[in-house]
């Protein structure tokens, strides 16, 4: 279960700012969330989602939680905790930096109710996170991983693919990393190049050179492929999008619908493994009718390509008996 009431905290907390991020844009808000605030979300929240609210988590999100000043991250769990206690909230999400989880601060996160933690690891190898000014190491993501498994709570990893220093195959060999630590879901963010930020430079001065779109998408698509075989949730693929994004956008492989199109390139791909096996050139396909736009594609993608190729394909939604 992944429902969420988010609230944002950008960037406080953070002990400095990495090579790719402002949370500021990501998550548009520029303000330190206040515990009126949270209260006010929470009920708000209520009143829209009545009785689905007690499978839902109120989350922290768009910062380092646990790197807050005590006196403030406890500040906010109790404006959120008594809607968890009464049973109104199924309980309560933070997002956190690796190297800000230990015994104590589980603890502290136990008593107010946390339900689930997410880890911004963003690549399982020391030399990309060095390279990117991440101030933690792959061992820090395994341990703080292991301590929160230890302590019942459900564990969240977060991923980049495309940032400086990284390749395609970094990014396979981050996910298997990921699939050793057993996280009950991930978040997907090909790197996007933000104006402002350190990578905007490496970009400008040509040391950095983001992958293209199409090269996202093919990634994206296989990460996806292997979560599934792991049976591991993917929460989310590409970031969130917004004016303030698009406005900020330098370069990167953004799409509104990225994960659309990831979803698409995995229809093309299932449509040609069965297409190479028979000998027709013309086939019906049955899928879901909740997935029919993602097999079809983008303004009939899947089957301009499928046509290209010589195959005069039609898609239609399976009967429902
Ligand atoms: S720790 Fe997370 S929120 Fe903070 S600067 Fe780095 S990526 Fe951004």
């Amino acid at each position: 279960m992944s429902a969420t009431v988010g609230l944002f905290v950008p960037n406080f907390g953070c002990p400095h700012r990495c090579s790719f991020c402002d949370q500021r844009v990501i998550t548009g808000q520029q303000k330190m969330l206040t515990p009126e605030e949270v209260k006010n979300a929470a009920n708000i929240a209520l009143e829209s989602l009545r009785d689905r609210a007690a499978k839902t988590e109120i989350a922290f999100f768009g910062g380092s939680f646990t790197a807050l000043p005590e006196k403030e991250m406890i500040c906010l769990l109790e404006a959120a905790w008594p809607f968890v206690k009464n049973g109104q909230f199924r309980g309560i999400r933070c997002s956190t930096r690796p190297d800000c989880i230990s015994p104590e601060i589980l603890k502290t996160l136990l008593t107010y109710g946390v339900t689930t933690i997410e880890l911004g690891a963003q690549s399982m190898d020391d030399r990309v996170l060095l390279q990117n000014g991440r101030g933690h190491t792959a061992e820090q993501v395994r341990k703080a991983s292991e301590m929160i498994h230890e302590e019942n709570i459900s564990l969240g990893l977060q991923m980049m693919t495309g940032l400086p220093g990284d390749t395609a195959e970094g990014a396979r060999k981050t996910a298997r990393a990921f699939s050793e630590l057993s996280p009950s879901e991930v978040r997907i963010y090909p790197a996007l190049t933000l104006e402002g930020t350190e990578m905007e430079k490496w970009y400008r001065e040509g040391s950095y050179c983001p992958p293209s779109l199409e090269e996202s998408l093919e990634l994206c698509a296989d990460l996806l492929d292997f979560f599934e075989e792991q049976k591991i949730r993917v929460i989310r693929l590409g970031l969130h999008d917004s004016p303030e994004l698009k406005d900020k956008l330098v370069a990167g492989p953004y799409h509104p619908a990225f994960r659309e199109r990831c979803e698409s390139l995995r229809w093309y791909r299932y449509f040609c493994r069965n297409l190479q096996e028979k000998k027709e050139d013309s086939f019906v396909f049955h899928v879901p009718k909740r997935r029919i736009s993602q097999a079809i594609g983008q303004n009939h993608e899947n089957i301009r390509k499928l046509a290209a190729l010589g195959y005069h394909v039609k898609i239609l939604p399976q009967e429902v008996n």
